[in-house]
């Protein structure tokens, strides 16, 4: 057995080796999930626009008019309008000066946070929150600067890890909404603290991006924070926005030197032109009908509310994201399995993704679930929990 072979095996053994399902069509809320029908409760296309025809038809549009593909790097072989297009709009849709795109979430994370600690010098200390996403635990492994992580959410925690390293420069780096447990980061303390304390912060707003506050504008606007209060706002395209890439909402000088020392913007391919229309059709989708971001929060507490009932303890915030924590890994791929036979894809998820003793599902809601899709999806998985030994209410399993 090579070695490849045996840490696959090790994976089998620990319940925790990944294979990829086959969904065919888009990732509307039904598919077809390895040739069964069921509602597709873990997708990231929060407000079904990946599918809505108004985007498509901008991808294709542009796909005539620039070009499957953006060439090189913007830096390299120039950039094209539709690019500069989208940052502006992005800018204003998030009360910035400016706004950088990246080619994903992922990138602009490391690009961001590592850029950043090499402004500031070798003495810089980044503060990350526990449950940060990976892009931000490793955009503070590229940092090469000090990173002191602080317990979730907790800003008494925060304060005293500042108040260790007064003196020397620092960054706050948060999700606002995390997306593992669709709780909100406490984003107006957060703010507080960073100017007491002179360190910048960067805000991830991933999953708040066309899910909360006034028109989608996202957490920083629902906690009623300047967006000048924070350095950058990080945002991905390819979740609410249904399309791919992700962009740094922020000063016009933090846009002009992320884009001379960000290395995942200057030594990668800028988004493809498809991809960039897309995410400006779903913009304007978010813009023009507020109702998106409000039938998104209606159907997330209908679920919530569907979930509580079935005797499920349901964590977190009143976001899109609910995780029904089972612990084990093993179990809760099995609930995962249960719920599709039933008709219901709801994805385990498991260490490293999550800390060891926290596995779960991740149910994700999308404002295209109808009120009725997301009850019975509550009683298949209440059903799929107690068939795999979990009782929901107590959260321990059931006695054999
Ligand atoms: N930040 C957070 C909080 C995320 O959840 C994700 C994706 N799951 C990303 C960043 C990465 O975004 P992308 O998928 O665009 O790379």
């Amino acid at each position: 057995m090579s070695d490849l072979e045996q840490r696959l095996a090790d994976l089998e053994d620990q319940g925790l080796r990944r294979r990829m399902r086959l969904v065919s069509g888009p990732q509307g809320s039904r598919v077809v999930l390895d040739g069964r029908p069921v509602l597709l409760l873990c997708s990231n296309n929060y407000l079904g626009l990946a599918e809505h025809q108004r985007v498509r038809e901008a991808a294709a549009d542009a796909a005539m008019r620039y070009g499957a593909g953006a060439g090189a790097s913007r830096l390299v072989s120039g950039t094209m309008s539709i690019h500069r297009r989208l940052e502006q709009r992005l800018a204003s849709f998030k009360g910035t000066e400016a706004a950088v795109l990246f080619g994903s979430g992922y990138l602009a994370n490391t690009g961001v946070v590592s850029a950043l600690a090499t402004a500031s010098g070798p003495d810089t200390v980044v503060y990350s929150d526990a449950l940060n996403h990976a892009s931000i635990v490793d955009g503070c492994r590229l940092a090469r600067a000090q990173t002191v992580v602080y317990d979730h959410c907790d800003t008494d925690h925060l304060r005293w890890c500042l108040e260790q390293h007064t003196g020397r420069p620092g960054i706050i780096v948060t999700d606002s909404v995390f997306s593992m447990d669709g709780d909100v980061a406490p984003l107006a303390d957060i703010v507080a603290l960073a100017r007491e304390f002179g360190v910048r912060l960067v805000v991830d707003e991933a999953h708040g991006t066309g899910c909360c506050g006034p028109e989608g504008r996202g957490a920083i606007a629902d906690a009623g924070v300047d967006p000048a209060a924070v350095d950058v706002i990080v945002g991905t395209l390819g979740k609410a926005l249904g399309s791919y890439g992700a962009f740094a909402a922020c000063s016009a000088t933090m846009a002009d030197y992320l884009t001379n020392t960000a290395r995942q913007l200057i030594f990668s391919t800028a988004p493809p032109p498809p991809s960039v229309a897309a995410a400006l059709a779903a913009l304007d989708l978010v813009i023009e009908d507020p109702s998106y971001a409000t039938r998104l929060q209606a159907n997330a507490n209908t679920l919530r509310d569907a979930l509580a009932r079935e005797g499920f303890e349901v964590a977190g915030a009143s976001t899109q994201i609910i995780p029904l924590i089972v612990g084990d890994a093993a179990l809760a791929m099995r609930i995962c399995e249960l719920a599709i036979e039933g008709g219901v894809f709801a994805q385990a998820i498991r260490p490293p993704t999550v800390p060891e003793g926290t596995s779960r599902l991740r149910l994700a809601v999308m404002a295209s679930h109808t009120k009725a899709e997301l009850r019975e999806a509550a009683a298949v998985l209440a059903r799929a929990a107690m068939q795999a030994g979990f009782r929901p209410a107590s959260g321990l399993p059931v006695a054999a």
